[in-house]
């Protein structure tokens, strides 16, 4: 079998998270190679997702997850600016309908101020209807989010793993980790050794810490579907509209993508496939109903997508860390993997620093010249610098399709 170089660090998972944390480390010197089982990076639960920026208005406090958000928050509108990443600021409504759920928009106030979430503010259903005119009448009012962005979030990863690759870190691609022992890495493409490895293998978290003997959590795949309408109803929706949620779910939502389509959902539906399984017909009927009902001159649905997942039996991100063998797990972003993305990276590195005392032995911050990317000719790939990545998430290909066919 043939035997690979000697890193810093090696990666195991080419999702937003995986790709975040490469991006990172390679930004700080570290010498980082990134493995990924698929053919392609960002195939896993990264290309199933709504492609919110989340501002943890409704993250449970004290959380490591809204720390992350947060600290993602203060680092990611610049670097989507200079690699031209579309997204958008359009705030979110979550919208009351019956007094019970009016009465709830206080303690969802309270809640984000107390994450320090500091713009947001409940108003009335007459502000409601000025900024969304086509929404079905009868909301009794909402609690509104300016800062809450939408995002392409597949091409958000392309980016990090292209700019990684510029400062030299290597991404192996069609490579699965298959074992670990004594800081080397077994892989399908020969073996990797590295000082700490870093498993962020989403759906596989929990079967990738068995190969280096560790247990923190069990996977419970939650899947997501989502019911896709065309370009030609855009203008009829500014901002995403969420229901006021219960304890366990926030419940399906109505958006409009970076690419102009109107999206319902996800579901939030226990599985236990781990892979991308088919949508379902009966859920996309209620999808489209529940769309319909809330924005009435909607049209008709073009599509749907389902994504999964990576929950876990606890509701907090799982980042634990193994100095002893050199094993750092990143498991269980279950929801907020791109709103998080660059604070579970910064988190990594602080890790790397404190707890295996691992400093960059490249040292130094090569400064990155800014990428222009363009869309591939089939509306399913990106070019970048000559080279084509393959676009694996729904939203940017129901974007870029020529032709929408009605279903
Ligand atoms: C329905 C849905 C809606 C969501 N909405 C949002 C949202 O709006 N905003 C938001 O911030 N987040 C959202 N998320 C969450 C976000 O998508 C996830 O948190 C994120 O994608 C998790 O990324 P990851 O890199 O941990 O996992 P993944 O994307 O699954 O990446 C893990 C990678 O590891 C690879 N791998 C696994 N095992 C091995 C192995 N042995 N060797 C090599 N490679 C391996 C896999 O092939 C995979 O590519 C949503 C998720 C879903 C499913």
């Amino acid at each position: 079998m043939m035997s690979i170089n000697t890193y810093d660090v090696a990666i195991i998972g080419g999702g937003v998270v995986g790709c975040a944390v490469l991006f990172e480390l390679s930004r700080q010197g570290y010498s980082c190679i990134l493995c990924e089982a698929n053919p392609h990076i960002m195939s896993g639960a990264s290309a199933g997702n709504s492609g919110m920026l989340h501002t943890g208005f409704d993250a449970p406090l004290g959380s490591l997850e809204l720390a992350c958000i947060q600290q993602c928050q203060s680092q990611i509108f610049p670097i989507l600016q200079n690699f031209r990443i579309p997204f958008e600021k359009c705030g979110a409504h979550v919208v009351a309908w019956t007094p019970d759920e009016k009465e709830k928009l206080q303690g969802l106030l309270q809640h984000s101020n107390t994450a320090l979430v500091s713009n947001a503010s409940i108003i009335s259903a007459s502000d409601l209807y000025k900024s969304e005119r086509s929404l079905r009448r009868g909301a009794l009012g909402a609690l509104y989010v300016p800062d809450e962005a939408i995002v392409d979030s597949n091409l958000l990863g392309v980016c990090f793993a292209h700019h990684a690759k510029q400062r030299r870190s290597e991404i192996l691609t069609n490579c699965t980790v298959t074992g670990f022992h004594n800081k080397t890495l077994t892989t399908t493409q020969g073996f990797v050794k590295a000082a700490v490895a870093v498993n962020c293998a989403g759906l596989h978290g929990d079967t990738v810490d068995a190969l280096a003997g560790v247990q923190s959590f069990d996977i419970k795949p939650r899947k997501g579907q989502y019911c896709v309408f065309g370009k030609d109803s855009s203008h009829i929706l500014h901002s995403m509209i969420f229901p006021v949620p219960n304890e366990r779910t926030k419940g399906t939502v109505l958006f409009r993508t970076v690419y102009r389509n109107i999206v319902m959902g996800p579901t939030a539906e226990e599985t236990l496939d781990r892979s991308r399984p088919e949508p379902d017909t009966e859920v996309h009927k209620v999808l489209a109903q529940r769309a319909s009902f809330l924005l009435p001159h909607i049209g008709h649905p073009i599509g749907s997508y389902v994504g999964v997942r990576p929950a876990t039996q606890w509701k907090d991100y799982q980042i634990k860390t193994y100095p002893q063998i050199g094993w750092l797990t990143v498991g269980g972003i279950r929801s907020t993997g791109v709103s998080g993305s660059l604070g579970i990276a910064q988190y990594v590195s602080d890790s790397l620093k404190m707890d295996f005392d691992l400093e960059p032995s490249r040292g130094g911050i090569r400064r990155i010249q800014d990428v222009p990317w363009k869309v591939g000719r089939d509306g399913a790939s990106v070019m970048i610098d000559g080279r084509s990545y393959h676009m694996a998430h729904p939203i940017f290909q129901f974007g870029h399709q020529k032709e929408q066919s009605k279903l």
